[in-house]
């Protein structure tokens, strides 16, 4: 639509000194419309995946419910049942849970409801998330390793909430290295900016896969849900944050996430 309005606009104003303001006119006039148009489209696809994703979350807490009811009294029958029927129920067991794995991810795209904002030091949350994944990336042969700048580091948002971000976006670096590997975290002041990063050796990403981070349900994982990036994405993003995506086939992926310096006393 804006090329339509650029030739018409340029067809009527041969190029003499108004011309060329016109000419200018137009040329700002286009870019503006392209940008409404552009806003129009992103709105109207963040309205489309509100309501998908209230409406997933809705189906996951009604179903979560009856799972735990199971999940309860799967339990109990563990006791009375003899060695080989012991294993059936830790199977039945391990995949409740995968089944648990999965709504969370589907209620945490809903909106946040109990929000818990504050200022904190984001190097000390890298460390605190550090200590919580240490031995899930030990089990996957994965060594976790962190280089974080001492100080003020200084952020505003739920913490909470930013720690599952970032924890998604490990949980994929992991996942990315099926034969194990190493991810790097760090945390570092950039002008008025904290920047977080997570590095992995994992199997990378080609170029039209990296186009498609972050969209609803892309996923290549044959378990995945394709919501865990998106989740962290929002999350950042409600902080005010960006994160962008670096990737290269067969060596790795570099994720980073620029979030806004903050006072201590804000
Ligand atoms: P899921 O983990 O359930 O597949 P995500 O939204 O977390 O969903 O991730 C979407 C997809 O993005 C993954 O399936 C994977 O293909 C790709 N991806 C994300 N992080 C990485 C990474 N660190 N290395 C390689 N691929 C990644
Ligand atoms: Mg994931």
């Amino acid at each position: 639509m804006g090329r339509r309005i650029w030739l018409l606009v340029s067809r009527a104003a041969p190029l003499s000194r108004d011309g060329m303001g016109g000419l200018l006119l137009a040329v700002i006039f286009a870019g503006y419309l392209r940008e409404t148009a552009l806003m129009r489209i992103q709105l109207q696809n963040s309205e489309k995946l509100t309501l998908i994703s209230e409406l997933a979350a809705s189906v996951a807490h009604e179903v979560r419910n009856p799972l735990t009811v199971v999940r309860g009294f799967v339990q109990l029958l563990r006791d009375g049942v003899d060695k080989e029927r012991k294993e059936y129920i830790k199977l039945v067991l391990a995949e409740l849970d995968r089944a648990e794995f999965i709504i969370s991810d589907y209620l945490n795209l809903a909106r946040p409801q109990d929000e818990m904002i504050e200022t904190f030091d984001a190097a000390e949350m890298m460390r605190e998330i550090k200590q919580v994944m240490f031995s899930y990336a030990l089990m996957n042969r994965v060594q976790l390793k962190a280089h974080l700048e001492e100080g003020a580091l200084y952020t505003r948002g739920d913490k909470l909430k930013c720690k599952q971000a970032l924890m998604n976006l490990i949980k994929n670096g992991i996942e990315a290295m099926p034969g194990g590997g190493t991810i790097v975290l760090s945390a570092e002041r950039i002008a008025q900016q904290v920047m977080l990063r997570i590095t992995d050796t994992g199997q990378g990403m080609s170029p039209a896969q990296l186009k498609q981070m972050g969209q609803p349900f892309f996923t290549t994982k044959e378990k995945g849900t394709g919501l865990g990036l998106l989740v962290s994405i929002r999350i950042v993003e409600a902080m005010g944050g960006t994160i962008h995506f670096a990737s290269e086939l067969g060596k790795g992926t570099e994720v980073t996430v620029m979030l806004p310096l903050h006072m201590q006393s804000e």
